[in-house]
């Protein structure tokens, strides 16, 4: 497959947290074992910052201002998880740039198949006015967005596989029909919200889709959700482009979670977003959330690429969990009857 793109930017070094999971270390183990393979052919790029309006699109000014205040100042600490330094706004401008240019990349003249945004600060719990959860910006909130505002895309589909519940992304577009987000997350674990009855709101309801797992999920369930649920989801809202908040940390090696993705877990969940977006006839963006073990981040990051830039991947059978039967029941009987 031609048209692969990776973003990337050294800021993301600059963003010092001190002694926190959420460290440079996770970018330097990735781009270690993407070097070492030629970057898996993928077409490497340096991330620009994102302009100040399209983050604005996102987030209000003064959150904007005061992630730059602070930065300037040398840094703070905004909660107990989350750290701003001295380079922590030009990371985050350019995880943001990251985000945009690969929507770029995907819905401009350039018509790429798929693009990866590999920066940090992660994103998705980022709330338009609240920075938490070692995020700053929402990444992929502001993808998405300068999907709809720039490329006059009518719909997107963000799909969140991190093991945290992705409460930023969900509150940004939670009263919207033009985002349609959908979650697999582990609960209870931070941030606490993502229950299954949280389904949106207004004109956006039906279009947030939770389905918290229990601790110890791994393979069959998120391999079974993706494939039984979100991939019918997307035929039946039909999104001009399909995003993905890629975290690593549902894999049984995290140290902050309880889940148990393998390694080929990931191959599979790959290669059936992959297939989504074939059959789709879209493109596939990634954006980096969370995954804190740097080996199973660094293998896993290396098997999506692999897997998202191989020529038609083969899904195997995904036989339908429990889990995942009942989310199509729930959903069927509300916004998505194609589910029944
Ligand atoms: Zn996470």
């Amino acid at each position: 497959m031609s048209g692969l793109v990776l973003l990337r930017h050294p800021s993301s070094l600059e963003h010092d947290t001190g002694a926190h999971p959420e460290s440079p270390r996770r970018i330097v183990a990735i781009e270690r074992a993407l070097s070492e393979r030629d970057w898996l052919g993928w077409d490497v790029r340096e991330s620009p910052a994102a302009a100040r309006a399209a983050i604005e699109a996102v987030h209000p000014a003064a959150h904007v201002d005061r992630i730059e205040a602070l930065s300037a100042r040398g840094g703070a600490m905004i909660d107990i998880d989350t750290i701003v330094s001295a380079g922590s706004f030009g990371a985050a401008l350019h995880a943001a740039g990251g985000a945009v240019a690969i929507v770029d990349a995907l819905l401009g003249a350039e018509g790429a198949a798929a693009a990866a945004s590999l920066h940090r600060p992660p994103g998705h719990h980022a709330t338009a006015a609240r920075a938490m959860g070692f995020c700053l910006f929402n990444n992929v909130a502001i993808a998405a967005q300068h999907a709809l505002d720039a490329h006059g895309a009518d719909r997107v589909l963000i799909l969140d596989w991190d093991v945290h519940h992705g409460n930023g992304t969900n509150d940004i577009f939670h009263a919207r029909d033009d985002v349609l987000f959908c979650s697999i997350h582990q609960s209870p674990l931070y941030p606490g919200s993502g229950a299954a009855s949280d389904a949106g709101s207004g004109t956006g309801e039906g279009f947030t889709v939770n389905l918290p797992v229990p601790g110890g999920s791994g393979d069959a369930v998120f391999g079974s959700l993706v494939e039984h649920v979100v991939r019918p989801l997307a035929r039946a809202y039909e999104p001009g482009l399909v995003l993905i908040s890629a975290g690593y940390d549902a894999h049984a090696d995290d140290p902050l979670a309880g889940c148990a993705v393998s390694d080929a877990g990931y191959a599979a969940l790959s290669a059936s977003v992959r297939a989504m977006a074939g059959e789709l006839g879209v493109p596939l963006g990634i954006v980096l959330e969370g995954g804190y073990d740097l080996g199973a981040l660094s293998r896993c990051v290396a098997i999506t690429l692999e897997t998202v830039g191989s020529n038609g991947p083969v899904v195997a059978e995904t036989a339908l969990h429990p889990l995942a039967a009942q989310a199509r029941e729930r959903l069927a009987g509300g916004h998505w009857p194609a589910l029944g």
